[in-house]
């Protein structure tokens, strides 16, 4: 059994609110998140960096994250719709896809506090959706095949 959390969900092992999914890909509403509304979007294979995809299988994965942005703006109309590999946080390359109401909101300015008098960035701040809440949002952000 494979330790990464993807991977786990891959599996089945891990719950996960699926947005979309296919052969290759999955799309799922992720655990810590500036607001609950965005995606994740990971190939099925596990590959660490995202720099290391197959570039037609990058290119999915992206493409996928495209129609997800599409559908966050237009089911929630947020200010921009970010998209990004952030590149840290779990070891299989994921794309990111998240809707922004502030310039800040790229670099996730709600994951920072301050520690020792230094600014750091983390998850501890971020509440975590309920599974009914995320549910919610993987089925308002259903995309066509
Ligand atoms: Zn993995």
């Amino acid at each position: 059994m494979s330790h990464c959390p993807f991977c786990q969900i891959i599996e089945g092992n891990l719950e996960a609110s699926v947005i979309y999914e296919d052969d290759v890909c999955l799309a799922i509403v992720p655990l810590h998140a500036p607001y609950p509304e965005s995606a994740v979007v990971f190939p099925k294979e596990h590959i660490d960096h995202f720099t290391d995809l197959p570039k037609d299988l990058a290119n999915h994965v992206m493409g996928v994250g495209f129609e997800i942005g599409k559908k966050i703006m237009s089911m929630y109309s947020p200010g921009r719709v970010g998209m990004g590999v952030h590149g840290y946080g779990v070891a299989h390359a994921h794309f990111n896809v998240f809707p922004q109401n502030h310039p800040y909101d790229v670099v996730f300015r709600k994951m920072a506090y301050v520690k020792e008098g230094e600014v750091r960035f983390g998850f501890k701040n971020l509440p975590v959706p309920s599974r009914e809440k995320m549910d919610e949002i993987a089925a308002t952000l259903k995309i066509e095949k």
